[in-house]
């Protein structure tokens, strides 16, 4: 993936720099002709000039013969034109034969014929003249070189012009030129700057140079062919190649800017792809990792818009409700889990809802119904679904099943029932023995009266006994058994009655409830009971069967506490206190409830009190420090009374012993 993205850039970029070499090179090639051609131009222009030239010369010359038609009027005329032809080395005019009839020699060049004598460039210029005839007008000869006496010589070329006068031939006028002179003064010298013009030869070598540049392989050249009647001269012009940078025109560099920007902005753009990838890799990552959340997610998510349709579901509220992701999408209110009864209550219940916005942060109960009919509660927490620009697009809820968390609860209130009930026949059973004893006085008495009355009756003599008496004994009977009943009665009392409401209950019937069953076992060990009530304790809100049951535990404990002979019988000690009282709430458990609306009971004995290990213990289930304890009692106490809102605490008693102490809350009025 990333070796082919850098093997793209590799060859974006060979493909690039191969466009800008190729543009280079071709910008190059298009100067380089257009140099070329405005070379050749310029030669043609300069062959051009030198004919005109060349021309205007025949007829100045012509006009000479005119004006002047005996040589000795020539000559003067014939001066000047050298004078202002400096090309021109020498003027003839030769009769028919060609001889010589009179010579002007340039002022500028006078010794050029002086080393070799004319007679030397004879045949050349008998050639012109030949020529000239035949064709009746001006004729050049080949052109020769012509040596010097100082060692350089010139390259000549002489021109043959039949002359006449009033239509009678008067001879020829032979022109000597110096081929240089024809260059020097002949052509536009301003053309010719940095630039090389000559006179060549086919085979490339010089003639005459009027410029030179230093010679290079590389420099441009252009020839034209000089078409002289009766001879060709070849004309040259050079130019050395002009300079180049790194981007020889402006064209080049233009294009390889553009290039360069070209190649900036594909590289940007990859950069931004890149980072677009990036973006859209992380995203995906993000729904995938979103998208696993939701699906392992137990709780059901479910999103609705504005109007309450739904918008999104996740697969734990679809396997709540019984149905199918797009069977849910797009349903709106009544929802399809409504129960058909509730449909209106719910209805009117969103739209309170959604109209005041609130949405409780521990979420309200409701019940939903599969498409089976099967009910179950739910817990649904409600927040507001707010887009990326801050708008409100709907609403997104959490749904929880509660059905477990019931069947929880159900269970652990069966399981305290249950243990409350065993801890209640461990008491009643504690208390059987207690009962056979206390019931074994009245039953002897029943007995021994009974037996006695029978005596009587089955032996009359044994002893008188008054109808008064007969009537006592049996009254004695009665009352025992009645006696007995009551003992019976609140023992059964006490362990049928299972109303779990709370109502309103004095204090003092809570400790009347209680008493036979306490004073049965403080009498057994001794103990005395000090009650203490305050008359104007109100009713306390519990649930009675609970509170008496943490009442006899607390008693039994207290009692327990104080075996035979400790505290000693003479102390004074043997005592169970039980208070009741109004009391402030405890402070930590309710604050900001104010007023005595609470009622305390204490109960206090005097035993050896709580030793560090045990205080800590004290409320752990199945602790216990009693051969036949159960280790529930305690902590059973403070479930219930916890359950009531109140907290059960203890702390030493004076002077010696322990408080248990626990509040209950008064009935609202
Ligand atoms: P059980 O009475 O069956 O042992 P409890 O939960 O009622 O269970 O009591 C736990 C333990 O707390 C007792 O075994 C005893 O050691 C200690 N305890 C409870 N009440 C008192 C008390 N009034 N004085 C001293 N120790 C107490």
């Amino acid at each position: 993936m990333k070796s082919g993205r850098w093997l793209l850039w590799g060859a974006l970029l060979l493909l690039t720099a191969a466009l800008l070499s190729v543009l280079v090179f071709l910008a190059a090639e298009y100067e380089l002709s257009r140099d070329q051609a405005q070379l050749e131009e310029d030669v043609a222009t300069v062959a051009g000039d030198i004919r005109s030239a060349l021309l205007r010369n025949v007829q100045t010359l012509q006009s000479l013969h005119s004006v002047a038609p005996s040589p000795n009027a020539w000559n003067a005329p014939a001066s000047e034109l050298l004078q202002t032809h400096r090309e021109m080395m020498r003027l003839e005019w030769r009769d028919a034969a060609l001889q010589p009839l009179s010579v002007r020699v340039s002022p500028f060049t006078p010794g050029v014929f002086d080393f070799l004598g004319r007679e030397q460039a004879q045949p050349e210029v008998v050639q012109a003249c030949e020529a000239a005839r035949r064709a009746s007008g001006p004729a050049y000869s080949a052109s020769y070189f012509w040596p010097m006496r100082d060692g350089k010589g010139l390259e000549l070329i002489e021109m043959c012009l039949p002359v006449a006068f009033a239509g009678k031939p008067q001879g020829m006028l032979v022109v000597t030129y110096a081929l240089s002179g024809i260059l020097t003064e002949l052509i536009n010298r301003d053309l010719m700057r940095g630039r090389g013009l000559s006179f060549n030869e086919a085979d490339g070598t010089r003639l005459a140079i009027f410029s030179a540049i230093p010679a290079n392989r590389r420099n441009l050249r252009a020839q034209t062919v000089l078409d002289l009647p009766g001879h060709t001269l070849i004309l040259q012009l050079e130019s050395p190649r002009r300079a180049r940078g790194l981007f020889p025109n402006v064209l080049t560099a233009v294009v390889g800017l553009l290039s360069l920007a070209l190649l900036v902005v594909l590289f940007l753009l990859g950069r931004d792809i890149r980072r677009r990838q990036r973006a859209e890799q992380d995203l995906a990552n993000a729904l995938a990792f979103r998208k696993a959340m939701e699906d392992s997610l137990v709780t059901g998510l479910r999103a609705r818009d504005m109007s309450g349709r739904i918008t999104y579901v996740n697969p734990a509220f679809c396997q709540m409700v019984g149905r199918r992701a797009d069977e849910l999408i797009g349903s709106g209110p009544p929802a399809p889990w409504w129960p058909p009864e509730l449909v209106d209550e719910y209805q009117h219940r969103q739209e309170v809802r959604l109209a005041g916005r609130y949405f409780p942060r521990e979420g309200f109960e409701s019940v939903f119904q599969r498409p089976d009919g099967t009910r179950f509660p739910v817990l649904i927490i409600e927040a507001p679904l707010i887009d990326a620009q801050g708008e409100q697009t709907g609403y997104m809820s959490a749904i929880l099943d509660l059905t477990e968390q019931r069947r929880i609860e159900d269970l652990n209130r069966a399981t305290f029932e249950r243990l409350q009930a065993t801890a209640r026949l461990a008491t009643v059973g504690e208390m059987a023995s207690l009962i056979s004893h206390e019931l074994n006085q009245p039953l002897a008495a029943i007995a021994s009266y009974a037996s006695g009355m029978l005596n009587v009756l089955r032996d009359p003599g044994v002893g008188s006994l008054s109808p008064e008496d007969q009537r006592h004994a049996i009254e004695r009977i009665a009352e025992q058994a009645e006696r007995a009943g009551r003992v019976i009665k609140s023992v059964a009392d006490f362990v049928r009655r299972r109303d779990t409401e709370r109502e309103a209950v004095p204090p003092a019937s809570l400790i009347d409830s209680i008493y036979p069953l306490v004073a049965l076992q403080a009498k057994k060990q001794g103990v005395r009971l000090q009650i203490d009530i305050d008359p104007n304790c109100p009713p306390v809100l519990c649930d009675r069967t609970m509170i008496e049951q943490v009442l006899l535990n607390l008693t039994r404990n207290g009692i327990q506490a104080m075996p035979m002979g400790d505290p000693p019988a003479g102390s004074g000690l043997r005592v169970l206190g039980i208070r009741v009282a109004r009391a402030s709430p405890e402070p930590a458990l309710s604050p900001g409830r104010a007023g005595p609306a609470w009622v305390s009971f204490a109960v206090t004995d005097h035993g050896q009190g709580l030793s560090p290990e045990v205080a800590q213990r004290l409320f752990t289930p199945y602790f216990t420090t009693k051969a036949d304890g159960m280790g529930l009692g305690l902590s059973l106490c403070r479930t219930v009374v916890e359950q009531h809102g109140g907290a059960l605490t203890h702390q030493p008693a004076e002077p010696r012993g322990t408080t248990f102490r626990f509040s209950l809350p008064v009935t609202p009025i």
